[in-house]
């Protein structure tokens, strides 16, 4: 099998070649917070900007049906991307949180009452916890928890237990941001659906990991943000079963979203429109149709043979750093290794290692209960794309030694 061309593809990301702290090249370990874009995605926004200003759907000039076109051939390549029936189940949103908002405002209050269970993980990102605290408040409905393991993998025994005919909906993380964790959601969704409760799956980590076929997994919904997939930030998607939407009410109320308003009676668009108010970030939506591009561009099997060798390399090096304790060792996992040093607070970690070059994330990582499983304020966290290589790590490995020694003296 032919080998990925790591330095062609680095190429097109110029960030890449920025330089860090005291003019050392900067080693990008901060992926699961957000990627880098590659060139043509940034040209793809430049171009948009200095050619084809216009408002979309509206207008029957030139500029404003070009900028349509391209914004709904946007929509074409997200359903190409994750294998949905047609582009009526694509809606824009500013990203994954705004799309889990959107589920848990417009279906949690119209079809979620009083003593109707939703079921989520303790592995969640916050922005898959509080929605539906906030639906809870408002309905009365009841949040269940499906734990995890030391290891970090979700007990599937105890999920089973969880659900009853009361489950409304099971909204679960495909690829966990703190713990790397990749989730056998198709599993997941399979047993909600037998208990007859929908599934939602959070795939803002999972989207850069591996090819998404939403038919196969079968979800009802399913979240992404572009920004995690080498496009730009402020833009994302909420795919969604084309009955389902249907039967659900507009999230807001505005421009676009309508087929008339008089103030006796508003009649709204069809889909996707309908859940589209106001004038969408035209810009970020065509630049991640060009995300999207680049990525299919790349050959999908190369890309995880790769990122497990990252995996497997990453795990190697960081085993032999003296006190650290890797947070999230689930047989299945992503390129993402959070991890305590004893006797030094995670902060100081980052601190010590962006000296050498190395960004990487420390903190809670908006998943609280996850420390609070492992007894600790954070972790630090390094997360891998792509276009990082072996040699970073060794360099990582080596940062963090120099570090532990620092702070020792
Ligand atoms: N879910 C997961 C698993 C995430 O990692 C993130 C971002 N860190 C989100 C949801 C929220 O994404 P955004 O901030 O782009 O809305």
């Amino acid at each position: 099998m032919p080998v990925l061309d790591i330095d062609k593809i680095r190429r097109d990301f110029p960030n890449l070649a920025t330089r860090g702290r005291d003019d050392k090249p900067i080693i990008y370990f901060d992926n699961a917070a957000t990627t880098f874009k590659p060139c043509q995605v940034i040209a793809s926004t430049h171009s948009h900007y200095c050619h084809r200003t216009a408002n979309i759907h509206r207008g029957v000039h030139y500029l404003s049906e070009e900028a349509t076109a391209e914004y709904e051939s946007s929509r074409e390549k997200v359903r190409d991307f994750l294998g949905t029936r047609n582009t009526f189940e694509i809606i824009f949103t500013k990203g994954s949180t705004e799309s889990i908002n959107l589920v848990a405002a417009s279906y949690g209050r119209r079809f979620i009452k009083q003593g109707d269970e939703v079921i989520i993980s303790e592995m969640e990102h916050h922005s898959n916890i509080v929605p539906w605290q906030l639906l809870r408040e408002e309905t009365g409905c009841v949040l269940k928890v499906i734990p995890f393991n030391d290891e970090g993998e979700l007990i599937l025994e105890e999920y089973r237990k969880l659900l009853s005919p009361r489950t409304k909906l099971v909204s679960i993380v495909h690829v966990s941001n703190s713990l790397g964790t990749v989730n056998p959601v198709k599993d997941i969704i399979r047993l909600a659906h037998a208990a007859g409760a929908l599934a939602l799956v959070d795939a803002a980590q999972s989207v850069s990991h591996a090819p998404i076929d939403v038919k196969d997994l079968d979800c009802d919904f399913l979240v992404f943000s572009g920004h995690k997939l080498y496009g730009p930030t402020g833009v994302g998607v909420l795919y969604g079963k084309e009955k389902l939407l249907e039967s659900m009410p507009p999230y807001q109320g505005g421009g676009d979203m309508i087929l008339s308003v008089t103030f006796e009676k508003t009649i709204f668009n069809r889909l996707p429109y309908k859940f589209e108010a106001g004038t969408p970030n035209i810009a970020g939506v065509i630049s991640l149709g060009e995300a999207i591009s680049y990525v299919n561009n790349l050959d999908a099997g190369q890309l995880i043979a790769y990122k497990k060798e990252l995996l497997a390399h990453g795990h190697k090096v960081l085993s032999q750093v003296p006190g650290l304790r890797m947070i999230g060792t689930a047989k299945e996992k992503a390129p993402i290794f959070s991890f305590v040093i004893e006797g030094i607070h995670a902060h100081d970690i980052g601190t010590l290692v962006d000296r050498e070059g190395v960004a990487i994330r420390t903190g809670h990582h908006c998943t609280q209960p996850v420390m609070k499983h492992f007894g600790i304020p954070g972790t630090a966290r390094a997360s891998l794309a792509f276009y990082n290589t072996k040699e970073e790590l060794d360099i990582f490995a080596a940062a963090l030694n120099k570090s532990i020694k620092v702070f020792h003296d």
